[in-house]
């Protein structure tokens, strides 16, 4: 989990779940240890050896249609669980047809790619589990182009070596007014090397209403040891007033961190301090105002009510130094780690060893320059840019999309049309929800846990999130060229 997305319906499916109760028998009259221990060795010595199992007729096809190498592998796996399986417990020695169809199970799944698509009906936009932004059909035609020889770090004008993002970089600057910019592989990435370029050897002081946990293990405490710098925190968890920071500033402070709180939230009794009011600390001691925004949106949704995130050029506006974002919540685009600011800022971060490691590849660098073009004109970057367009639906279209889903699945299942709430995803709003509309569905022998994992199993995999004793299909995350597909796989699943 991470970025407090709601756990996603039901558990992973194991591999090759299914196929481990062959064989299960459960004995009752009660047995003496040296007895059961017996049994055990009884059980494991009449497993097959290997080179018996090969010769079973059905093991030979299968090694004809892919290799003895591959069958013989899979029987090794299939014996180990099994030997695990006898020695935990009341588990028979499974017969050989049994033996060879879990290896069938075994060579057929490995076949299937370990990346498959998914619908996303859990109403959550980015979905770190689901693999965040969606990408604009624009982003993945430039990812497709690069992927071959490219002038990523060519000038074509000239014939000679230019920078690795000189196209990215002044389109950076260009949308959020920065003076100048630097990318890298994710957020996390781009905060390390921003403490380590700019507070390496010194002081980062930070309110203690922000020592946040992000996700994934990224904690701020330790992304700023790990950046070679000392924390300092101030103020207390609920409330920090600038006082605070200018008590704690000494001759080895170099920067002050204000960090998003993203998927977590003070309430009450709070006191928070803006980000102009750092930045005239910041000036007036000579330090450097870092902002960890996380989501970063660059533009304000259409009429604004959805979102009351501020912009990336908010935070520039108000004086922060150095903005650090993700390319891949709210922006819509690849994972990437975007740093904005002052030209003082930005250099240090470019000479730094740390740039190299954390460099993007050259397919995200062509699809994040994609998406950023699309900002040029913010009517296009909304209805280019997944995340946007769904952002900013309508509850009308979403009830619609409800509707349209019942239709295609007349009389297939049990189900009902309602409003429902989704979510930005991504750590940003976390308690705002989005009003939307879902498709429930119920089943009158199974679970709603066994409903999510039948649609999770299939081509694509759905992912609904579990409601009482229902399970929820949020339109929030579906589009409309996904519901015939949709309707299918629920009837696959129900089927
Ligand atoms: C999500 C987030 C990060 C990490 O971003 P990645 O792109 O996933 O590395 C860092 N800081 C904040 C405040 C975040 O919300």
């Amino acid at each position: 989990m991470d970025e407090g997305d709601p756990q996603l319906s039901g558990g992973q499916a194991a591999f090759g779940a299914g196929i481990v109760e062959h064989g299960a028998a459960t004995s009752v009259a009660p047995m003496r240890a040296d007895e059961a221990d017996g049994r055990v060795a009884n059980r494991l010595r009449a497993l097959p050896q290997i080179q018996r199992l090969l010769e079973h007729p059905e093991a030979v096809r299968l090694a004809n249609a892919s290799s003895r190498a591959t069958v013989a592998a899979a029987f090794r796996t299939v014996l180990d669980r099994v030997r695990a399986e006898i020695r935990s417990g009341e588990v028979q020695t499974p017969a050989v047809a049994d033996l060879v169809d879990r290896a069938e199970a075994l060579i057929v799944a490995d076949r299937l790619p370990g990346l498959r698509r998914a619908i996303n009906a859990t109403g959550v936009i980015v979905h770190t589990n689901l693999g965040r932004a969606p990408l604009a059909t624009e982003a993945l035609a430039a990812a497709a182009a690069a992927q071959g020889y490219c002038n990523r770090e060519f000038d074509l004008e000239i014939g000679a070596r230019g920078a690795r993002a000189q196209s990215v970089e002044p389109l950076l600057c260009e949308l959020t007014g920065a003076e100048a910019a630097a990318v890298v592989n994710n957020a996390a990435a781009a905060v390390l090397l921003g403490l380590s370029a700019l507070a390496g050897g010194g002081e980062v002081i930070v309110s203690r209403g922000e020592l946040v946990e992000i996700g994934g293990g990224f904690r701020i405490p330790d992304v700023i040891r790990q950046g070679g710098a000392r924390l300092v925190e101030v103020g207390t968890t609920n409330k920090t007033r600038i006082e605070d920071y200018a008590a704690a500033i000494t001759a080895d402070t170099r920067v002050l961190l204000k960090v998003h709180q993203s998927n977590y939230r003070i309430v009450g009794f709070t006191e928070d301090t803006s980000l102009e009011a750092l930045a005239d600390l910041a000036r007036a001691r000579d330090l450097i105002l870092m902002h960890d925004l996380g989501g970063g949106a660059l533009i304000k949704l259409r009429g604004g009510e959805r979102m009351h995130e501020p912009t990336v050029q908010d935070c520039l506006r108000a004086g922060a130094d150095i903005v650090a974002f993700s390319g891949d919540k709210l922006m819509g685009g690849p994972q990437a780690g975007l740093l904005v600011g002052a030209a003082k800022a930005i250099a240090p971060l470019r000479r730094h060893p740390l740039m190299r490691a954390l460099r993007l590849d050259k397919m995200s660098l062509a699809a994040l320059e994609a998406t950023l073009r699309l900002y040029r004109d913010p009517e296009m970057a909304i209805q280019r840019i997944p995340v946007l367009r769904m952002l900013a639906q309508t509850e009308a279209a979403l009830n619609a999309r409800a509707r349209r889903l019942a239709q295609l699945l007349d009389g297939a299942a049990d189900i009902e049309v309602e409003s429902s709430q989704g979510y930005a995803g991504g750590g940003a709003l976390p308690e705002q929800r989005l009003a939307s509309w879902a498709v429930v569905l119920s089943h009158p022998e199974w679970t709603p846990d066994t409903l999510a994992a039948q649609l999770r199993r299939g081509r694509p995999g759905v992912v609904g999130r579990v409601g009482g004793d229902r399970l929820i299909l949020d339109m929030l995350t579906v589009a409309d060229e996904e519901l015939i597909e949709l309707a299918a796989a629920i009837r696959a699943a129900l089927g």
